[in-house]
């Protein structure tokens, strides 16, 4: 596994944050691999040595895991010895998607994790963030969000394939002059279609 990961989105929306008011912009996203269920992604304050970067640590308050760190103009990680590969293949996730990533990870936890504020309006339990976090962390909202990605799926994945199949009944059991095949040949035709013969 590399040391060094490249996650310049998770340095830019993490800076993006900070630059619109967030003090210390904290990601928190659930994670079976890291001892505490979640790993914790913030910005280093001023006072620390690399103000900006985006320390990634299991979250516990004294005597944290730090896993690494994200510079925060390179984008480049540095990835602690120890840290397990899944943690380093969540990171590379977030960051080539991280409104699609954030929001399947905060409703799989009920809570935003960009915030990590439980989600309670129709809107964010659909986006799977709340508006304010969209803006600060430079997310789509809107159209562009969860709701649209699971409707435009589904639309694929189930509407679509059915229209099809009706389709391809009406047309099985039509006859040329319009009228209807037959009953006792009708029932084959639209079995065999079903069973996808
Ligand atoms: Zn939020």
């Amino acid at each position: 596994m590399p040391r060094k990961t490249r996650l310049n989105r998770i340095a830019e929306i993490v800076t993006k944050a900070h630059e619109s008011g967030r003090a210390v912009p904290t990601i928190v996203l659930p994670c079976k691999a890291s001892p505490t269920g979640e790993i914790r992604l913030h910005r280093a304050t001023e006072k620390s040595r690399f103000p900006g970067d985006v320390q990634v640590t299991d979250g516990r308050r004294d005597g944290n895991t730090w896993f690494g760190a994200i510079n925060h103009r390179t984008g480049n990680m540095f990835v602690a010895r120890e840290t397990p590969a899944a943690i380093t293949a969540l990171l590379v996730e977030f960051n080539d998607d991280p409104a699609g990533v954030g929001a399947r990870l905060g409703l799989s936890v009920g809570s935003c994790v960009f915030c990590n504020r439980a989600l309670t309006t129709d809107e964010s339990k659909g986006a799977g963030y709340g508006p304010k976090c969209a803006e600060r962390f430079d997310l789509p909202w809107g159209k562009a969000t969860a709701v649209a990605d699971v409707a435009e799926d589904y639309v694929t994945t189930v509407i679509r394939p059915r229209r099809l199949l009706a389709e391809r009944i009406v047309e099985e059991l039509l006859l040329e002059d319009g009228h209807m095949r037959p009953w006792e040949t009708a029932v084959d035709a639209v079995e065999r279609i079903l069973a996808g013969e």
